[in-house]
């Protein structure tokens, strides 16, 4: 997207270009590596392990904090013991922070919830991945065990980095005083979230808050901009059920909306290194229960990503982000990878070029770098391989 250009041209810069050693002469950050998952998905967790610590965590040991709403059983826990030599801890989600609130009817969210299964809305059907996208919103930073953190990365079950990672992102971040720094930014499925532009923009100006140039990047340009009557989601009646601050959200002013629509974009959440104390800040714990309160969570499939995102827009500059455009990465079928990774050293194939992979691709694309992984097996060298 446009925006993305803006932020990486006007205000971002990559942080380290080049190969070079892995510099682990400073001290660490205060982060750890959190992780939300189930048992059953082990095999796809140990893949993300192995591939940061063999492409960053051998050197930097940062610690890990799995999570799960239920408990971890012995055989996950163990495993994933194996596979790094960094502190591991593992911990339980309170049910106040998992699942509906109290103030929400659990008849009427199953009931919208349902429906947005039998409207085939991606993941709208699973009330657990509701709860998930809640708890990544407004709770993953209050669990007790990242108290004692400052910063994260978050790391997700089937994700696969390509390149080395050779300096300390964290530090990076501290140094360049930024807040958020992503790797992919997509459009999300306009139907997982037809009002959440409506309760962030309300948010927006609810708090006089003035664009500080992030805002931009996820409004639709002007000559895009189509006013269907299908475009137009009326505030469904059933998110404002049991909402006892509806009535702190003004109605939505049409002129003020005028030539401000959602584009869809957004970070993409799977991957993110970002700083506590911004969703810990009194700013964005309004905005998380602005959002909550509208019922979004629960009436529609409001994924974090977009929360996350739009909370940036509303609350930070450009300046505070950081695009990793130099950290090759992929989540089961989207992926970025650095231009200048394999192009010099091997063979460049037509799925490098993709940003989307089947399984077939997937497939290939896997046996490629293994290939090149075992050729590399002993060395550091490039950053990116
Ligand atoms: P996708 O990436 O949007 O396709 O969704 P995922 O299934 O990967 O879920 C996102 C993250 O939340 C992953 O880290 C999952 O392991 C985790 N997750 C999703 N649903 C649940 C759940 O019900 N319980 C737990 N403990 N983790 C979940
Ligand atoms: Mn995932």
């Amino acid at each position: 997207p446009p925006a993305i250009r803006k932020i990486s041209e006007d205000h971002d810069k990559v942080f380290v270009t080049g190969c070079l050693e892995p510099d682990t002469s400073q001290p660490r950050a205060n982060a750890a590596f959190v992780v939300l998952a189930r048992n059953k998905e082990l095999d796809g967790v140990i893949q993300s392990v192995k591939s940061i610590e063999r492409h960053f965590n051998r050197w930097y040991h940062y610690p890990y904090v799995f999570l799960n709403d239920g408990e971890f059983n012995s055989t996950f826990k163990e495993t994933i013991m194996n596979y790094t030599s960094s502190p591991v801890e593992f911990g339980q989600i309170d049910p106040k922070m998992w699942g509906f609130p109290d103030w929400i009817d659990p008849k009427v969210a199953k009931e919208g919830i349902a429906k947005q299964g039998d409207a085939a809305i991606m993941y709208g059907g699973m009330e657990s991945y509701h709860a998930m996208c809640r708890f990544y919103s407004g709770f993953f930073y209050k669990h007790e065990l990242l108290q004692k953190y400052e910063w994260y990365w978050r790391l997700e079950p089937e994700i696969k980095y390509f390149c080395d990672i050779t300096y300390d992102p964290f530090l990076k971040m501290i140094e360049t005083n930024k807040t958020y720094g992503f790797t992919i930014a997509v459009k999300e499925l306009k139907e997982t979230v037809p009002n959440i532009w409506r309760y962030a923009s309300a948010y927006k100006r609810v708090n006089n808050l003035t664009s500080q140039g992030l805002w931009e990047m996820f409004v639709e340009p002007q000559e895009e901009k189509k006013v269907e009557e299908e475009d137009k989601h009326p505030l469904p009646e059933e998110i404002l059920r049991g909402d006892p601050s509806h009535a702190s959200i003004p109605e939505i002013d049409p002129e003020a909306m005028e030539g401000e629509k959602y584009n869809m974009c957004h970070f993409w959440s799977n991957f993110e290194i970002a700083k506590l104390s911004w969703f810990r800040s009194q700013a964005y714990e309004d905005f998380f229960q602005m959002m909550d309160r509208s019922g979004g969570f629960w009436m529609e499939r409001w994924g974090d990503a977009p929360i996350h995102s739009l909370a940036a827009g509303a609350l930070l500059a450009p300046r505070d982000i950081h695009y990793f455009r130099d950290f090759g990465y992929r989540h089961t079928t989207i992926q970025h990878c650095p231009a200048n990774a394999p192009a010099r050293q091997m063979p460049r194939h037509p799925f490098l070029e993709k940003t989307t992979l089947d399984l077939k691709a997937r497939k290939e694309e896997d046996e490629y770098w293994e290939t090149w992984d075992a050729v590399k097996e002993n060395g550091v060298g490039c950053r990116c391989k």
